[in-house]
């Protein structure tokens, strides 16, 4: 008994840091929470709620026929009506068939549209969210419940729920076909009930407990997988790959111990009801013969008797496998309850200023921000005006806040203290979306889409033609190289761009910037990845592109900087100078040093242009 008690104990939750599971919510809240996608399908899964009945009923009287062989052609050695017994036999059967074939086809339908409909649903979601969302998950996770828990949830609203009618149907069908047949044998054959009850309620817990544990183990897989080969480069650049199919292994290892616990939990309840079944049966034909000698069933009947328990068992057994997987979608519900009930923090208010095309006035009030998760504040009392068709360059050190700035000015995240204004208007007043499409921006990590290269300066400007995107590359220095690329324009670049250098993909990132025409600019480190030669050649386009515009440039090549309107100096997360070139210069401070660190290295003397 011992044995059998650790057999069915679950794995031990296991303690890997990653995001544990509310407990089960209820499965009403799960179904109305997921009704408005099913209730375009109703019309379609009454169709298929037909069938249900349908088939269950052609089964039964095709195993009815059985009676009607032994009974009339067997017993009467009488063969004159086995023709036509054959023919409706095997008529039903035909029409049993091609319902059965219209009814699994239409389940699987049914099934697939409403993933479609949830997935795309949940898809659309994400995007809403705001990056601090992005910031603080592990995308492995997010994924796992894109992929894995939206087909639990369709287990659970329609399979589910159709495998369960089934069952209730065919219990109900078959069972009145047993009293019809001998209401005696019928109650005899009652005896395994308690027996399958009792074994349902000393499972189902477990099967429980070991299937969300093994859900969840499946899961951080994915988790693992993705961080893992999503850094192959660094991985193998420093001989990580042991490690890093160890730190896999482990993971698989758990999930393959919790899928274990679980199918042990889930296969020791087979046999059980087997042994119950076969209990059953030798009950009945104990009985049977009984009532064979007194003349109450005949010998065809016992036998059609005996083939209807078959099928009023086995819907009781799959009942096991049932919760089973209904357990294991009501977690997996909970995993995409959990992202839907997200809610972006940065909204557009309900009625937000129209601002159409922004002059390109920013200021900055006081402005304090921390990230969640740091602990002292990343930008401490910032403020600055940027008139618009200025340039303000901001320079410091790395980590000193300059990006986390960009990010205030897009909206990323809104300011813990003080305002951000854009044509005076605070940021929070205005849509999101229509802030951004007044900003073009070249971000210091310069990711592209996976698609072509002209796909991806057209991201700037959806509807510009072929010849302004041309225009476009030619002026950030970009159209010779792109031209010898293998297919031009129309080559791929790859998974977040990786099939071009570094330098090329800023270059794209600037044709993007220009061809937006916005009135606002945000460069962070635009020439980081090119060469001197190259960021020397890509100066004249960038202040082409600077002409007329709000700049906001972030810089550690000071040549871009030089002729700045203002310069701000920003040192753990405040401006500690502000002023022109030669103003910080002459003031020898923190500017002054910074500039002439730069000079040594790179022996250019910048120029005014
Ligand atoms: P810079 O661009 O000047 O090098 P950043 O603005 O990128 O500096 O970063 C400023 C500080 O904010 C750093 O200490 C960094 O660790 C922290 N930081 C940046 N991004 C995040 C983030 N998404 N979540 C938490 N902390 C962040
Ligand atoms: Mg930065």
């Amino acid at each position: 008994w011992d044995v059998v008690r650790s057999m069915l104990r679950p794995a031990e939750p296991s303690d890997d840091g990653l995001v544990d599971l509310a407990p089960a919510k209820e499965i009403r809240a799960i179904f109305r929470r997921f009704w408005p996608d099913v209730r375009p399908l109703r019309p379609w899964i009454a169709l298929s709620l037909l069938f249900v009945f349908v088939v269950p009923l052609l089964t039964a009287a095709g195993t009815w026929m059985l009676k009607v062989l032994v009974d009339d052609v067997l017993t009467p050695r009488d063969f004159s009506l086995f023709p036509a017994v054959a023919a409706v036999y095997v008529g039903i059967t035909l029409l049993g068939g091609a319902l059965g074939f219209v009814d699994q086809y239409l389940a699987t339908w049914i099934g697939e549209q409403f993933v479609h409909r949830l997935r795309t649903r949940v898809f659309a979601h994400l995007h809403t969210l705001s990056i601090g969302f992005f910031d603080r998950r592990r995308l492995g996770d997010i994924l796992s419940r894109l992929v894995g828990d939206i087909g639990a949830i369709e287990t659970l609203m329609l399979g589910g729920v159709a495998q369960l009618l089934s069952a209730v149907v065919q219990v109900l069908l078959f069972g009145a076909l047993l009293f019809y047949l001998d209401w005696r044998l019928a109650l005899v054959s009652l005896i395994a009930v308690p027996g399958f009850w009792f074994a349902a309620r000393v499972f189902s817990r477990r099967i429980k407990a070991a299937s969300r544990e093994a859900g969840r183990r499946g899961g951080s897989i994915g988790v693992v997988a993705e961080e893992s080969l999503g850094n192959a480069l660094l991985i193998q650049a420093y001989g990580r790959e042991d490690a890093e199919n160890s730190r896999f292994t482990a993971q698989s290892a758990g999930s393959v111990g919790a899928e274990l616990a679980a199918a042990r939990i889930g296969a020791m309840f087979g046999p059980l009801v087997e042994l119950l079944e076969v209990a059953g049966v030798l009950a009945i034909v104990g009985v049977g013969i009984w009532e064979l000698t007194a003349g109450n069933i005949t010998l065809g009947g016992l036998l059609v008797f005996l083939a209807y328990i078959a099928q009023l068992y086995s819907p009781v057994r799959n009942l096991a496998q049932l919760s089973n997987s209904i357990f294991a979608a009501a977690a997996g519900a909970e995993r995409i309850i959990e992202l839907l009930d997200q809610r972006p923090t940065i909204t557009a208010p309900e009625v937000p200023v129209d601002l159409g095309r922004a002059r390109g006035r920013l200021e900055l009030e006081h402005v304090s921000f921390r990230y969640p998760e740091t602990p002292m504040d990343v930008l401490t009392d910032v403020g600055f005006s940027a008139p618009p068709g200025t340039i303000t360059a901001l320079v410091g050190a790395s980590g000193a806040g300059k990006t986390t700035l960009t990010k205030l000015l897009l909206r990323f995240y809104d300011p813990a203290q003080g305002r951000i204004t854009l044509d005076g208007h605070d940021l929070r007043e205005l849509d999101p979306a229509q802030l951004r499409a007044n900003i073009a921006v070249v971000l210091q990590e310069t990711l592209l889409l996976d698609g072509t290269v002209a796909e991806n300066i057209l991201a700037g400007r959806p509807d510009a033609d072929h010849d302004t995107v041309v225009e476009a590359a030619r002026a950030a220095d970009a159209d010779a190289f792109i031209r010898a690329l293998p297919y031009g324009y129309d080559t791929r670049v790859g998974q977040r761009g990786r099939l071009l250098s570094g330098g090329q993909r800023q270059r794209v990132a600037i044709a993007r910037a220009m061809i937006r025409d916005a009135p606002i600019l945000l460069l962070d480190e635009p020439t980081t990845s090119l060469d001197a030669e190259a960021s020397r050649r890509i100066l004249a386009p960038m202040r082409r592109l600077m002409v007329g515009r709000t700049t906001i440039v972030i810089s550690h090549n000071l040549l871009t900087v030089t002729d700045a309107d203002q310069i701000l100096h920003l040192q753990h997360g405040r401006i500690t100078e502000a002023g022109t070139h030669e103003e910080l210069l002459a003031a020898g401070d923190g500017y002054a040093h910074l500039y002439r660190l730069h000079q040594v290295p790179n022996g250019a003397r910048p120029r005014k242009p």
